[in-house]
């Protein structure tokens, strides 16, 4: 069986070394998993805290599961809004500092849902270019023009926004960008949209939980006061450990996007037991802030520890620590490299980034010790010199 247009686009792939496949993990999420019956440890997950496993949080899942059933039956407007999604609603607006916050049960969904939501045909989008693939995906659908700057240009973006003639304008962009873990200087993107009377969407998929002395997120980070203009959004798969994302901002925008954001209204809602267990999660990272502390730790002692000549270490201060590598082929064989060693190290590879920048994207854990470092960082130095 096969369909031969599929087979020559698959082939190439494999040519120019970007055929994807996936490893099965035999068990949870951690510092250490199972992939197939080999023993890894991982830099590969968004996991940033260590919760994904974590014992209270699967506790409240069983809990809220034998309370509330699994399924929640049907979309939030049509009768699946339960107890558990509004208490970690208000739990979000509250933590975040805003005045409300909108449940999604993706991230994707949520980028989708926001924008297409906010604009459409006579308004204008303005997208740093090295944003995440759900806001490209959201701009195309929203039908609103779409006005790509280069990486962090704001000089760029500003001279788009006062050329501008839309009815409406939205500046979108990553908070930390989560191929190369740089952050958006969102005092200045803020300023900037002050001026031009635009809106401000932020991802802050990486930064939620991670960012901030008490792992609030990017404007906890840079002390930015809630803005008017800034809708927040972050998802609850990375740093917060189980699924899901959310919207937060104004209460008139978390109303509107209950009217209109298709992404919300048109899907089931995600299982209450999973919201339950979110509360839980927000509250460790509430109460138990030396998770910040830890990751930050381990950031420096990679940082100090890699000596590379060839490749090169990208500037990040967030726990994704990217080596440029440059060709498909070598990151690949660096990524393999690392695999014979029990070392799991992701090879990203374009689309996802750009062309000759291949990279190993490391990211790093609260729940790795100072030994996980040590022994990726000689793995990394040895490999240098030696392939
Ligand atoms: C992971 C990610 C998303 C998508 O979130 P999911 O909940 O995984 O769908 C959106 N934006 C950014 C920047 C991300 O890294």
């Amino acid at each position: 069986m096969s369909f031969s247009p599929l087979t020559e686009a698959l082939n190439l792939l494999e040519e120019q070394g970007l055929r994807r496949r996936r490893h099965v993990l035999k068990g949870p999420q951690g510092a250490r998993v199972m992939v197939g019956d080999m023993h890894c440890l991982s830099f590969s997950s968004n996991d940033y805290l260590g919760l994904a496993n974590h014992a209270a949080l699967v506790d409240t899942l069983k809990s809220a599961a034998a309370q509330y059933g699994l399924g929640a039956g049907s979309s939030h407007l049509a009768g699946g809004h339960m107890a558990p999604h509004h208490r970690l609603e208000e739990t979000l607006a509250s933590f975040t500092g805003r005045q409300a916050a909108l449940l999604f049960s993706t991230g994707y969904m949520a980028n989708l849902g926001i924008v297409s939501a906010l604009v459409g045909r006579n308004d204008e989008i303005f997208a740093d270019k090295l944003n995440h693939a759900s806001l490209n995906d959201a701009a195309l659908l929203s039908r609103a023009r779409h006005s790509r700057y280069p990486h962090l240009d704001l000089s760029a973006l500003e001279k788009r926004l006062a050329a501008s003639r839309a009815r409406r304008k939205l500046v979108v962009t990553d908070a930390v960008f989560s191929m190369d873990g740089d952050i958006a200087p969102v005092p200045e993107l803020l300023a900037l949209c002050e001026r031009h009377d635009a809106l401000l969407l932020l991802d802050d998929a990486h930064g939620f939980g991670v960012l901030g002395r008490t792992g609030r997120g990017v404007l906890e980070h840079f002390g930015v006061a809630p803005s008017e203009r800034i809708i927040y959004m972050a998802t609850l798969g990375k740093a917060a450990g189980v699924f899901g994302a959310f919207a937060a901002g104004p209460a008139e925008l978390v109303d509107f996007l209950v009217q209109r954001a298709r992404t919300y209204i048109y899907t089931t809602a995600m299982p209450p037991a999973l919201a339950a267990a979110l509360s839980t999660s927000l509250e460790l990272i509430e109460n138990e802030a030396w998770r910040q502390a830890r990751l930050r730790q381990l950031i420096a002692a990679l940082k100090q520890g890699l000596k590379l000549e060839r490749w090169r270490l990208m500037e990040s201060i967030t726990p994704i620590q990217p080596v440029i590598i440059g060709s498909n082929k070598e990151t690949l064989a660096v990524s393999e490299a690392l695999r014979k060693r029990n070392i799991c190290v992701p090879a990203i590879r374009p689309p996802t980034v750009p062309k000759g920048e291949a990279r190993l994207r490391i990211s790093l854990s609260a729940a790795h010790s100072d030994a996980d470092i040590a022994r990726l960082v000689e793995a990394l130095n040895a490999l240098e010199r030696t392939l």
